[in-house]
């Protein structure tokens, strides 16, 4: 396997194991030439899965935009790798007990099933991005009935992050903090 730091075509792996139902080996691998560490999935190709889209097209079953579509819902919240590795081989393995053809939208019923047991914000994020929600309302009530359970804290600086930065860049405070400065220079 190529380093993915200097290129270098020499690794040794130096840990290995199954994920919880065997169906792939997770290797941790250090390049021979600048020691980088670095970790690689093996699983059974499924080239029989077909995902039917919404526009009827078909298109063979890739793991690896399910792992993406995941991650990406997941990002900067305190989810290891390893566990969404461990969500979508649960997901894949229901996927493929269930037939040789799945619907996007059963795709997606099930990753968010998944991410509501390993976190909130990241369920309301890919339901929000992959519009899972028939309408806004049914948006506004999920959060609102998170919002009950969580902390409105834990909430907040994920889904109006950005609105925080602006208001924490306020112009009338720059403008004070810069007045402050002028007259700390002149005394
Ligand atoms: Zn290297």
């Amino acid at each position: 396997m190529r380093c993915p730091k200097c290129g270098f075509r020499d690794d040794k792996v130096i840990d290995s194991r199954q994920s919880r139902d065997s169906s792939s080996i997770r290797r941790r691998r250090v390049c021979l030439q600048c020691a980088y560490r670095f970790t690689t999935y093996e699983q059974i190709e499924r080239s029989d899965l077909r995902v039917i889209k919404r526009d009827r097209t078909h298109e063979p079953f890739d793991r690896r935009k399910l792992v993406n579509s995941l991650a990406r819902a997941c990002e900067k919240r305190p989810i290891s790798l390893v566990r969404l590795e461990t969500a979508v081989d649960e997901i894949v393995h229901e996927l493929e007990t269930s037939g040789r053809e799945v619907s996007s939208q059963v795709i997606g019923t099930k990753v968010l099933e998944k991410l509501r047991e390993i976190d909130e914000v990241a369920y309301l994020r890919y339901a929000s991005v992959h519009r899972r929600f028939e309408e806004v309302d049914q948006f506004v009530d999920a959060i609102q009935q998170l919002g009950r359970r969580i902390k409105p804290n834990a909430l907040q600086p994920e889904l109006f992050g950005t609105e925080i930065a602006q208001t924490a860049l306020h112009p009338a405070e720059t403008a004070n903090a810069e007045r402050k400065i002028e007259t700390h220079g002149r005394v």
